[in-house]
């Protein structure tokens, strides 16, 4: 059964409240969302921050202002230019669903769940958010802010993950037929600045009255965590060689897999005891004495660096090349970067 009570609420503080941000069209500005724009924020904002997409989003929409002219840059550049943000899958799925909406849909983004799910790198979330935001359909969009407010609206006190089914169902409640993509934005605003994980502002919060996690004075204990696994770790060796010019020797990593298509520092395999990794060539290789630690999603990595300084003449080894001029180590995933910065450090 649809809530008419909680929408009107929010949708009046979203009038007064809502965030400024570079894909959005703010409420009654007469101004019309473009799918183009926020297909491509939603992407960057998997796993990602707001903080941390700004720029990403402002270089992207500068050099590509549509999906035609993202769909006809060159792999290596939206590579580049995705370089640090992380989660790299997404950036080969964006080029993926953005030639086939150009070449397939002739630029047009499909305005149903149906049609937008059928797009590479497309899941439930981000087919919800893009049908809401930019067609203004009535679908429920679940992030973890949106968790967050219907946990706590509801005293769900039920352990996440398990609980999640439930809390997409209540939020599905809901959900108005009425600027539904005003709504879904909304309570994500609400999540990120109010209703906040360890500091709910409860006594700003619109929904105040209604909040049964607040009536309670169980706010900030919702929503409840299962206890926590711990993430396994592997570790790998890098190999950072700079010839006499400053140029360093790099490899374009396999297409598929974590940081495919990625430039990186050549090494080997990463594996769950310190794996032996040959060198990619002979010199006078020498541990930089400090190892790399990364997070990833699903484990931890320790890196050994090993560097080396090469003369002039050295070629590079089949599969493997010189850096361009001006290459920055900003151009590498986070984890390579670290490395890289190890090894210059060494001079
Ligand atoms: Fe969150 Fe507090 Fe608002 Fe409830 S009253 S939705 S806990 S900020």
């Amino acid at each position: 059964m649809r809530d008419s009570v909680i929408a009107p609420i929010l949708l009046g503080w979203y009038d007064r409240h809502a965030r400024a941000l570079p894909w959005r069209v703010p409420p009654h500005s007469g101004g019309v969302a473009d799918p183009y724009r926020i297909w491509l924020s939603e992407v960057m904002l998997q796993q990602t921050t707001v903080a941390a997409v700004r720029d990403y989003f402002h270089r992207f929409t500068t050099r590509w202002p549509t999906v035609t002219d993202l769909a006809a840059a060159a792999d290596g550049d939206v590579m580049a230019e995705w370089a640090g943000l992380g989660y790299y899958a997404r950036a080969r799925n964006l080029l993926a669903c953005a030639r086939r909406v150009a070449g397939d849909l002739g630029g047009v983004f499909p305005d149903s769940m149906d049609g937008l799910r059928a797009l590479p790198g497309i899941g439930p979330y981000t087919a919800a958010a893009i049908a809401a935001i930019a067609f203004d359909r009535p679908e429920t969009v679940v992030d973890g802010n949106v968790e967050r407010v219907i946990a706590r609206l509801h005293a769900e006190t039920a352990a996440m993950p398990a609980v999640k089914p439930r809390l997409r169902a209540l939020a599905a409640r809901h959900t108005p037929l009425d600027r539904p993509g005003d709504y879904a934005q909304a309570v994500m605003d609400l999540g990120a600045t109010v209703c906040t994980p360890r500091k709910p502002a409860c006594a700003i919060c619109p929904l105040r009255e209604p909040c049964a996690a607040h009536a309670a004075g169980i706010a900030a204990e919702l929503p409840a965590r299962a206890p926590k696994t711990v993430r396994p770790r592997r570790f790998g060796t890098v190999y950072a060689a700079c010839r006499a010019d400053g140029a360093w020797l790099l490899e374009t990593r396999p297409p598929k897999g974590l940081l495919g298509g990625m430039l990186g520092l050549p090494g080997g395999a990463w594996a769950e005891t310190a794996p032996q990794a040959s060198p990619p060539l002979a010199a006078d290789w020498r541990d930089v004495g400090a190892t790399v630690r990364h997070v990833f999603t699903h484990f931890e990595l320790t890196l050994t660096v090993l560097t080396a300084r090469l003369p002039q003449s050295v070629a590079a080894p089949l599969g493997l090349a010189w850096s361009a001029p001006g290459f920055r180590a900003d151009d590498l995933p986070s984890v390579m970067a670290k490395a890289l910065r190890l090894a210059a450090a060494q001079d």
